[in-house]
């Protein structure tokens, strides 16, 4: 069975939910915090982690009573246990201790750690059969089936918290698998959505981070100007969902109201539309399988929105959304370097090392170079995915230096 359950039926409502939030100082963590600040009487916080921010992390262990509070960075150890001495409230420091945090019992997990470091604390929690909202991309990107196998022989339950997976989710209920023909995830095309190839190449990282309509953490959102986010969000939908590439469609769609879409057999198309505000697809996780009304988004406004327009997807001016593709359509690990490669590439143009154009290019050639080395093989463990990963990391940093110096 699928540790994502396509139907749902209301269930009677549980007394209260035991929550953990791994990442609960980021964006996706404020978006879920706001959430449970909505509705006290229906969680109780179990663990909460942060990589280095102390600060956050007290402040939110304090206010939401806590039993267990990590940070992933084991310097910052004995400030946490000092700032939370006398409350009561376990600390932990180290990435063991963000794994201990994920293993506790919870009945609800958010996985919102940014990066391939949220692998191994959502394993933790997968491992015990938990129910699992899915922020974190690398986990599918860099595991993918592996990941989704381990839930399912765990019994855990994944239900995803991207916003266009979500949205994805929600459509599926509405017909089987094999009424199925294809699912389409909208992109809102990011800021460089109407720009010229030659001005792309040479983006600034202030005009970078402006997302048209969406605010998240700063790597997300310079993948989604370069659209590496949408092809991150490619191969995750067809790892959690079981889908060939050929049956996800990206469409760009800028105002970001249609968040997925699925085509059934009968040319039925059954969209889920929002406002861009994540609290929108966390409450749906957060509730399932009801619906929760506490700490909710705006009403959608369609009147006042006017128009939502469409546009087919730029290959030649985003090309890393094809690389995506061919991520996928290779297998075998090649979507774990895609993301690896991608994570040094952004890091690079972040600290001004490369141009915005150089970031495609980086991750192109660092998958060529991988299969031609013939390091493709099979993922059989976290290890393997984890190990993929740094390898992937250090090859595209050693192609660095020779693509920061070429001209597009
Ligand atoms: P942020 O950068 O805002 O937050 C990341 C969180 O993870 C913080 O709590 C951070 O702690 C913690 N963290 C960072 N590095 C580590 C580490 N090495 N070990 C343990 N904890 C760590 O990211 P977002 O909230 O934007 O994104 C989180 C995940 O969700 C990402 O995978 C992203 O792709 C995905 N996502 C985000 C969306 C969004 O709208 N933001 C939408 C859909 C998916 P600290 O604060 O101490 O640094």
């Amino acid at each position: 069975m699928s540790p994502v359950p396509l139907r749902n039926e209301k269930a009677a409502e549980a007394p209260v939910r035991s929550v953990t939030v791994l990442g609960a100082t980021g964006s996706i963590g404020d978006s879920t915090m706001d959430l449970i600040r909505a509705a006290p009487e229906r969680y109780k916080v179990e663990a909460l982690t942060a990589n280095g921010n102390v600060e956050g992390i007290v402040k939110l262990a304090k206010e939401f009573n806590a039993r267990f509070v990590a940070v992933a960075d084991e310097s910052k150890g004995d400030e946490l246990r000092a700032a939370l001495a006398g409350t009561g409230i376990e600390t932990g420091a180290g990435e063991s201790a963000v794994t201990e945090a994920a293993a506790r019992p919870a009945d609800w997990v958010m996985a919102a750690v940014s990066g391939a470091a949220g692998l191994k604390p959502a394993l933790a929690a997968v491992d015990r059969g938990a129910t699992v909202a899915l922020a974190n991309k690398e986990c599918l990107v860099c595991a993918g089936d592996f990941f989704m196998d381990r839930a399912a022989k765990a019994g855990a339950t994944i239900l995803p918290a991207d916003s266009e997976h979500n949205a994805l989710f929600q459509a599926l209920a509405s017909g089987s698998r094999d009424e199925l023909t294809r699912v389409i995830i909208t992109a809102s095309g990011g800021p460089f959505r109407t720009w010229k190839a030659e001005d792309i190449e040479q983006a600034t990282l202030a005009q970078a981070l402006k997302h048209p309509n969406w605010s998240m953490g700063q790597k997300i959102t310079i993948d989604s100007a370069s659209m590496m986010n949408k092809g991150l969000e490619v191969i995750e939908a067809s790892y959690l969902f079981a889908l060939a590439p050929d049956e996800i469609d990206v469409l760009v769609h800028p105002q970001s109201i249609i968040h997925g879409m699925v085509e059934f057999t009968d040319m039925s198309v059954v969209a889920q539309l929002g406002s861009p505000d994540m609290r929108t697809p966390i409450a749906h996780c957060l509730g399932w399988p009801n619906r929760i009304s506490k700490g909710r988004a705006a009403p959608l406004d369609l009147a006042k929105i006017g128009s939502l327009t469409f546009e087919a997807p730029d290959y030649a001016r985003f090309p890393g959304l094809k690389l995506a593709y061919d991520a996928l359509r290779t297998g075998s690990g090649a979507t774990t370097v895609y993301n690896a490669a991608n994570e040094i590439a952004v890091a690079a143009f972040i600290a001004g090392k490369i141009r915005f154009g150089a970031i495609a290019r980086l991750v192109e050639t660092t998958m060529n170079e991988w299969v031609r080395a013939g390091n493709l093989a099979p993922l059989s463990s976290a290890d393997d995915a984890i190990s993929v990963d740094h390898k992937a990391r250090k090859l595209a940093a050693s192609l660095l230096p020779e693509i920061a110096a070429k001209a597009s």
